[in-house]
């Protein structure tokens, strides 16, 4: 099956054989509170059980001292990813918290910003610096800030950049692709739809014909 660069952002639960029919398109599933809240541990593990996906990201945002933040993901072993915040810092936060993660095989993503209008990018100098000293697997930056994501990909050319905000939050589907992300975060795009399998055939093809527009125009 033709994968997309599609992390499928599963915040609200949708039927099993929907699920099973999509995923095979997906190259990860991301999950945070909401689903985690409603099903619990067990349940999350229910529903990933027959999926076949690469990557399980845990997306709690995690903003903590080291030992609070080992302790959570200590308890989603299901999971190969976990997301921080970076304005936390290294020392005893960021800094154990990578290492546990290292020693457990597990991967680490960055924020280095956030997709809603709030969030004050003028910090993004010092993200940046925490980002560069802790060297995680991977970034999370927004779709919804094309310029800010380009400042990104510049800064970490080699870092797997992760990108929200496509679609419900207004990012145009391929546009972040093009923008330096290597893969688009999707949720509500694809689990509002009334034809989950067709929107996110629709989204791949739109995610090709975007890379190759951009392919063309960048050479
Ligand atoms: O439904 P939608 O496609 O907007 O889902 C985007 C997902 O990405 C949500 O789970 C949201 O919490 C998450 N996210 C985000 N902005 C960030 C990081 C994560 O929207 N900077």
């Amino acid at each position: 099956m033709l994968k997309g660069r599609i992390i499928f952002s599963m915040d609200e639960e949708i039927p099993q054989h929907v699920l099973l029919k999509i995923s095979g398109y997906f190259h990860g599933i991301k999950i945070g509170y909401p689903l985690l809240l409603r099903k619990g541990i067990e349940g999350v593990k229910e529903i990933l059980r027959k999926l076949e996906v690469d990557e399980i990201i845990m997306d709690l945002k995690l903003a903590d001292i080291d030992n609070t933040m080992i302790n959570i993901v200590k308890q989603l072993d299901f999971a190969n990813s976990f997301i921080a915040h970076s304005f936390i810092g290294i020392d005893g936060a960021l800094g154990e918290l990578k290492n546990f993660l290292d020693n457990e095989g597990k991967k680490l993503y960055l924020l280095a910003s956030m997709s809603h209008k709030g969030w004050n990018d003028e910090f993004y100098p010092y993200i940046k610096t925490v980002i560069k000293s802790l060297n995680p697997y991977g970034i999370v930056a927004p779709a919804t800030k094309p310029n800010v994501l380009r400042i990104v990909r510049d800064d970490f050319p080699n870092k797997i950049i992760i990108s929200p905000g496509v679609g419900a939050q207004g990012g145009k589907i391929g546009d972040a692709l093009c923008n330096g992300a290597d893969y688009e975060i999707i949720g509500r795009t694809i689990y509002t739809s009334s034809d989950p399998e067709n929107k996110v055939k629709e989204i791949i093809k739109i995610q090709e014909e975007k890379i190759n527009e951009c392919k063309k125009t960048s050479t």
